[in-house]
């Protein structure tokens, strides 16, 4: 989970296959280093490095997933560290939360570690979250899956997302779905003068996790819905959904009112950008443009591109609600609200004639100045 655009990332998350977005032939790009903290510690048990980056507690806790993942080099996974970091302050301050930012990075080897020496690795990671003293909360990231959150969680009582069997909140999809829903009918009332997806046509790119639960949604509330996935066995889910299926090569070019990047990051190019047929783009997926400056030429073009890191902040929702001890019902109504959220961005970029993405980035760093002046006046 991102703010800001990920550039691409370095390495591989051992014995994984490596998403398309994360190259492993180029190094992770040197980062400013405006952080609070960054921790970097050699497990005892494991012998490997954990690493965990603070950018921002002006907020709140510094919280984000910790990654687990092979690097050419551990400076490329102190880089990694930092620029995920400095995107979950962002990610949070759009949102409204009482967050920081921050990440976890645990170094692995060359292959996919299992057993004893997974838990050596986890256990050390764990006891270095827990020398901060709870200002950073981890979760899952990258190569790392809820049952390892609950070795770490042994050494430390600073984790989110643990299984709802352990005493977490378990899958954060259907949050993210309604979070994605919401963001839509911002999207439709600034293009068309209505929230109303009611007869707009739909095309989400990915149907997994959250991708199924919104087109679930969709349909439901009588939108036209195209589906594609790279997996031919969610064919079955369209059938079942009654929406049309894509082949993952039409999905970008399909003429349509919303097209929602719900798979890996990347999803639009500087090669299919100008090919786009859709009027809006807004999905689930982390960093859906594979450079930041592509939000100038959606805009040029005349798409709106609702930024993901406000779009997809259910999921983040649905992790503070673990935190604050939120009821689900309040956790939906935060959710809900990525609506009225994105209304006062698509405001702002109106006002200021900048890209959404740069309204929602000042409107973030906003936030964290009026926190830091009050911090700094409580001192
Ligand atoms: P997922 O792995 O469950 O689903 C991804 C789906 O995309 C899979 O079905 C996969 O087969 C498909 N896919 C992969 N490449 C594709 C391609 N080129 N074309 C079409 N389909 C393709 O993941 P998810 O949990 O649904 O998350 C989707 C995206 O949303 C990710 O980028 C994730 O980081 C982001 N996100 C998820 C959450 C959450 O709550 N799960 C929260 C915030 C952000």
């Amino acid at each position: 989970m991102s703010a800001v655009v990920e550039k691409r990332t370095t390495g591989t998350a051992p014995g994984a296959a490596v998403p398309p977005s994360q190259s492993p032939t180029s190094s992770v790009p040197p980062v400013p280093l405006e952080h609070e903290d960054l921790v970097l510690h050699r497990g005892t048990r494991s012998g490997q490095y954990v690493i965990v980056a603070v950018h921002s507690t002006a907020l709140g806790p510094a919280l984000g997933g910790a990654r687990l993942w092979h690097y050419p080099s551990t400076t490329d996974g102190i880089r990694d560290a930092l620029r995920l970091a400095r995107g979950m302050t962002l990610k949070a301050a759009a949102a409204g939360l009482a967050l920081g930012g921050g990440k976890g990075v645990i170094c692995g080897p060359d292959h996919a570690p299992t057993g004893g020496e997974r838990r050596d690795m986890l256990l050390d990671f764990g006891d270095l979250v827990e020398s901060l003293g709870g200002r950073y909360i981890t979760a899952e990231d990258v190569g790392m899956s809820p049952p390892d959150l609950v070795v770490i969680q042994e050494r430390t009582e600073h984790v989110t997302g643990l299984p709802a069997d352990h005493g977490g909140s378990g899958d954060p999809s259907p949050f993210t779905a309604i979070g994605v829903e919401a963001a839509m009918r911002a999207c439709a009332r600034a293009r068309f003068g209505s929230p109303e997806l009611s007869g707009r046509h739909v095309v989400i790119a990915g149907l997994g996790h959250v991708g199924e639960k919104l087109a679930r949604r969709l349909v439901e509330h009588g939108a036209q819905v195209s589906v594609s996935d790279i997996d031919p066995a969610k064919r079955e889910v369209a059938r079942e959904l009654g929406a049309e299926w894509l082949e993952p090569t039409q999905e970008m070019v399909a003429e349509c009112d919303i097209l929602a990047p719900c798979a890996l990051g990347g999803a639009i190019d500087a090669a299919n950008l100008p090919l786009l047929g859709c009027e809006i783009v807004c999905g689930c997926a982390n960093n859906q443009l594979a450079d930041e400056a592509l939000a100038d030429e959606l805009d040029e073009r005349g798409i709106l591109y609702a930024p993901d890191f406000v779009v997809n902040a259910g999921g983040l929702i649905h992790v503070y609600r673990e935190i604050r001890g939120y009821s689900e019902e309040h956790a939906r109504e935060l959710a809900l609200g990525i609506e009225v959220n994105l209304d006062g961005i698509f405001a702002a970029s109106a006002e200021d004639s900048v890209t959404p993405l740069e309204a929602a980035r000042a409107i973030a760093l906003e936030r964290l100045a009026d926190a830091r002046l009050e911090r700094t006046a409580v001192a």
